[in-house]
């Protein structure tokens, strides 16, 4: 009998951990009454505040909101230059080009795979208001460096922290030295709801105030909306979900820095070059990506070996076909383009055993080792 694909991510298995917790959470909910914000949320708000050692927290209804409106509440808006990656999500840059902003895209660092902040720079022009840093795979960029340009110049700063939940960085987390950060409820994140959820966390008074009126239509109380916001409100039944999850994250965190930790010392000697986690940092291994000649043979060959494995992201954000005819995008990012060809995320979650860790090496080591196909 075949074994059991190894999932990239296993969601029912961690359930299985919570489930008196989580199904009691539901039900609270449920027997309450009340479904959209309300003390659920507002709890929830003040625990990942805590967490994130943060002074505010307001929850909405996915990442890519909360990044589109911390960005339109410290006023980026029409005409003018956000500089960000290319290397991440899509929604990175939706949130964006959706506020009517261009995206102008640097480059990242060979080995870290995270923006390259000694580039920001030499891609600031008078009309960039922003800078978008993207805390990818679980490890944070230098904020202090990046903070250093952005003062230097006035700009605006906020990070896209929807894979680095618990990450810090010189001891300091995500939305400590900028305007603010973004997280993402989706649920394989590292803190995951089971529908879509997000949040923004900041230390400023005026920017929270602003995200709250925003992610409910403007309003200042039930009739009067002072200005013109949208619907992207956490329902309380994720923010229950993710109260309880909440408490597990650090141990969570922990079990993927120490199955990092045994993919290091176990594909040491495979012909695959290995993340690379900054000295300063403290990483959430969010994606535990190596890099592979031959990607596509590799993962081929690994999937019809049973394991699954992904590509975050195979194609990067500046040669997506709905940028074709975007400003921003006629770039040459020679490191995000080259990384796109070779990148692979191996299976990473708390709950993985030990014994499809090494399936995972076993299934690399054959995919890595077997002459390559004759296509050249
Ligand atoms: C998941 C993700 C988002 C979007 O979050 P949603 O909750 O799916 O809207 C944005 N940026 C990055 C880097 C992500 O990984």
């Amino acid at each position: 009998m075949p074994k059991p694909f190894v999932q990239l991510v296993d969601l029912q298995a961690q359930y299985l951990t919570i489930k008196d917790e989580i199904d009691s959470a539901i039900k609270r909910v449920v027997e309450s009454g009340s479904f959209i914000l309300g003390q659920e949320v507002v709890s929830f708000e003040t625990e990942f505040a805590a967490y994130c050692d943060a002074k505010h927290c307001v929850a909405c209804a996915n990442g890519t909101d909360a990044l589109t409106l911390l960005l339109q509440a410290v006023g980026v808006g029409a005409s003018d230059e956000v500089i960000t990656v290319s290397h991440t999500f899509f929604a990175t840059i939706e949130a964006i080009i959706s506020l009517g902003a261009t995206p102008v895209f640097v480059d990242v660092e060979e080995s870290t795979l995270l923006m390259d902040v000694s580039t920001l720079e030499s891609a600031i022009t008078p009309r960039t208001r922003a800078i978008v840093v993207v805390h990818l795979y679980g490890q944070m960029v230098n904020m202090r460096a990046v903070m250093t340009v952005a003062q230097r110049h006035g700009l605006r700063v906020v990070e896209d922290a929807a894979q680095a939940h618990g990450a810090r960085h010189a001891g300091t987390p995500p939305g400590t030295l900028s305007d603010g950060a973004t997280f993402s409820f989706y649920p394989g994140k590292n803190l995951g709801a089971y529908g879509d959820a997000g949040a923004i966390v900041t230390k400023n008074d005026d920017v929270a105030s602003m995200v709250r009126r925003l992610r409910d239509h403007g309003r200042s109380d039930k009739y009067e909306h002072l200005i013109v916001g949208r619907n992207s409100r956490m329902d309380a039944i994720q923010a229950a979900i993710l109260r309880v999850k909440l408490q597990k994250l650090d141990e969570w965190n922990l079990r993927r820095s120490a199955l990092a930790r045994l993919y290091d010392e176990a594909l040491r000697h495979l012909p695959v070059r290995l993340p690379t986690v900054a000295a300063a940092s403290e990483a959430v291994h969010h994606l535990y990506v190596v890099r592979v000649r031959d990607r596509d043979d590799v993962l081929a060959r690994m999937r019809g070996d049973g394991i699954g494995v992904g590509v975050h992201y195979p194609l990067p954000v500046h040669l997506q076909p709905a940028l074709r005819r975007h400003p921003g995008a006629h770039v040459t990012l020679a490191t995000t383009e080259l990384a796109a060809t070779r990148i692979l995320s191996l299976p990473l979650y708390p709950e993985l055993a030990s014994d499809q860790l090494e399936r995972t090496v076993s299934a690399l080591e054959r995919a890595t080792s077997r002459p390559q196909s004759g296509r050249t």
